[in-house]
C-alpha cells in the first residue's frame, strides 16, 4: 500500500506537486477501509448465523476445533465479498446509509440464507413466531413435507422439538433434546435450538431461532453392531474357555490318578484351545481386512493361479472327507487388480467351506472364466465354488455374511466354524470392488460366486 502511494515520487520532483494525488490517495483508501467495516457491521446478523452453525456442529463432534476456526474464516470471508449485497452496501452508505436502512426494514435481508443451505445438518430456520422462514434440502429430506411460511408445530407434531423450541426463546444456551419419529421409519434425531436474538425478524428479515437436526438413528445401529459383536465375540470363547477350566479341575481333582481320562480330556482340551486360537485368529483377519476396506489394492493377481494353489493346499483336508476339487481354468489367463494373500484367502474360505459343510465323498467345483454381467453387459471375471452338499435354506442367504451369523450353529461349532469366515470374504471383496453372490438348492448344494473386473477391460 504505502510503495503504491508513493510510486509515483522521484527524488528531484518537489513534494507539492504530488500532494493533490497523495491526498485523493489517502482518501480513497480510508473509504475503502469505511466501506470493509460497513460491510462487517451489515452482515454482522449473517456473521452470528454462521458462528452459531459452526458452534453446533463442534459441539455435535462433526468438526475439530481447527476446522471450525478454518470454516467460520473461510465462510466469513465469502459473507463479506459477497456480490449484490456489497455492492449495495457501498451505495447505500454513499447515499448517506439510506438503501441499506431501508432494506433492514423491509425484512428482506436474505444474505444468510445460502448458509443454511451449506449446513452438513438438517437446519431449519424461524421467525418470532416459529414460523418457518427458510430450510435446507437436508431438513426436506427428514421432514418432506415442510413448506415455507407454516408454524414449525404443522412440520413437526412432536412434543420434544415443539417443546424444546418454547424452552429455547428463554434459555441462555442451545437446547438440545432427542426426538423420536415413528414415520416413515423409526428413528432418533438429536436436534439443537438456538435463539440468535432479540430483533424482530419481520423487520430485519433475520431468523429469530436456528434448529439443527441430526439423524442418530445410523449412529445407534452402529453402536449397537459393536455392542452385540462384543457380546458375540466374548460368548464364542467364554464356552471353549469354561470347558477348559473344567477340565483342568476335574484333572486336579477327581480324575488325579486316572490316566484313561487324562488323555481323553487332554485330547478335548487341545481341540478346545485349537478353536479359541481359530477365533482369535479369524477376529484379527476380520479388524485388518476391516482396516484397510477403503484402500485399494495395489497388486496384481491371476485367478487361475491362485484357484490351482488353493486346490493343491486344501486336497488332505478334502481327501480326508473323501471329497475331489476340480479345477476349471479359463482359457487365457485372467489377471484383476489386487492383494493376493487377501484373495488366497477368499477362496481359501469358500473352499473350506465347500469342502466342510458338502457331501462326504462329494465334489468341490472352483471354475474360473469371463462372465458378461450387468446392464448394459461388462465382461467380467468370475470364480465359482459349487458344492454338493445339503444346501443352505433360501431364509439364511441373505444373512450368511453378518458376523457369527449361522445357518446351523452346531454343525459349524461341530465342524471347527467360527461364524466369521464369509465376513471376512465379504469386506475383502468389497475392498477389491468386487461382488459375492450366494446360490443354493436344499438337497442339491450350494455355489458362491466371486465377480471382478478384469484387469484391462475398464478404465
Ligand atoms: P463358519 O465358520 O461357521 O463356517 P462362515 O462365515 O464361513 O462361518 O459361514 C457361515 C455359515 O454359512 C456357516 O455356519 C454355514 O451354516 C453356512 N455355510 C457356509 N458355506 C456353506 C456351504 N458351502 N454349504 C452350506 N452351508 C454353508
Amino acid at each position: 500500500m504505502i510503495e503504491a502511494l508513493c510510486a509515483p515520487m522521484t527524488d528531484r520532483q518537489p513534494l507539492s506537486r504530488f500532494l493533490p494525488a497523495l491526498t485523493s490517495r489517502l482518501g480513497q483508501t480510508q473509504a475503502a477501509l469505511r466501506a470493509v467495516g460497513r460491510r462487517a457491521r451489515m452482515r454482522s446478523w449473517a456473521l452470528a448465523i454462521t458462528a452459531v452453525l459452526f458452534l453446533i456442529l463442534m459441539g455435535a463432534g462433526s468438526l475439530s476445533g481447527w476446522v471450525t476456526i478454518a470454516g467460520f474464516a473461510a465462510m466469513a470471508m465469502v459473507i463479506m465479498q459477497q456480490g449484490p449485497s456489497g455492492g449495495d452496501d457501498e451505495l447505500g452508505e454513499d447515499a448517506s446509509g439510506a438503501g441499506s436502512a431501508s432494506r433492514r426494514a423491509s425484512g428482506d435481508d436474505t444474505s444468510w440464507r445460502p448458509l443454511v443451505d451449506a449446513m452438513p445438518d438438517a437446519v431449519v430456520a424461524l421467525d418470532h413466531n416459529f414460523v418457518v422462514m427458510h430450510f435446507n434440502a437436508m431438513f426436506e429430506d427428514l421432514f418432506p413435507r415442510a413448506r415455507l411460511q407454516q408454524p414449525l408445530s404443522h412440520v413437526s407434531r412432536n412434543p420434544e422439538l415443539n417443546e424444546a423450541v418454547e424452552r429455547a426463546v428463554s434459555a441462555s444456551e442451545p437446547v438440545i433434546v432427542d426426538v423420536f419419529e415413528r414415520v416413515p421409519v423409526e428413528r432418533r434425531i438429536s436436534a439443537t435450538v438456538s435463539r440468535l436474538g432479540g430483533r424482530d425478524s419481520r423487520q430485519t428479515g433475520l431468523p429469530f431461532l436456528i434448529i439443527s437436526l441430526r439423524d442418530m438413528s445410523e449412529q445407534d445401529k452402529l453402536a449397537q453392531m459393536r455392542a452385540d459383536f462384543i457380546a458375540n465375540a466374548s460368548h464364542e470363547l467364554r464356552t471353549p474357555l469354561a470347558s477348559l477350566r473344567g477340565f483342568v479341575e476335574t484333572l486336579q481333582g477327581p480324575a488325579r490318578e486316572d490316566t484313561q481320562a487324562r488323555e481323553r480330556f487332554l485330547g478335548i482340551m487341545s481341540s478346545q484351545a485349537n478353536r479359541m486360537t481359530r477365533l482369535i485368529d479369524d477376529l484379527l483377519s476380520l479388524s485388518r481386512v476391516e482396516m484397510r476396506v477403503h484402500l485399494r489394492p495395489r497388486g496384481i493377481v491371476e485367478l487361475n493361479e491362485v484357484a490351482a494353489y488353493i486346490a493343491q493346499a486344501l486336497e488332505p483336508l478334502a481327501l480326508a472327507s473323501k471329497i475331489k476339487i476340480v479345477v476349471t481354468r479359463s482359457e487365457s489367463p485372467i489377471r484383476i487388480r489386487g492383494d493376493r494373500d487377501e484373495i488366497v484367502q477368499v477362496l481359501q474360505n469358500l473352499v473350506h467351506n465347500a469342502i466342510k459343510y458338502g457331501k462326504e465323498s462329494g465334489r468341490v467345483e472352483v471354475a474360473v472364466s469371463r462372465v458378461l454381467d450387468g446392464t448394459p453387459p461388462q465382461p467380467r471375471a468370475l470364480v465359482a465354488i459349487a458344492d454338493d452338499g445339503p444346501g443352505i435354506a433360501p431364509e439364511h442367504l441373505p444373512r450368511l455374511t453378518e458376523r457369527f451369523y449361522r445357518a446351523n450353529a452346531a454343525a459349524s461349532r461341530d465342524k471347527g466354524g467360527t461364524g466369521l469366515g464369509l465376513a471376512i470374504v465379504k469386506h475383502i471383496v468389497i475392498r477389491h470392488s468386487g461382488e459375492l453372490r450366494i446360490t443354493s438348492v436344499v438337497g442339491t448344494g450350494s455355489t458362491f460366486s466371486l465377480l471382478f473386473d478384469e484387469l484391462g477391460t475398464r478404465a
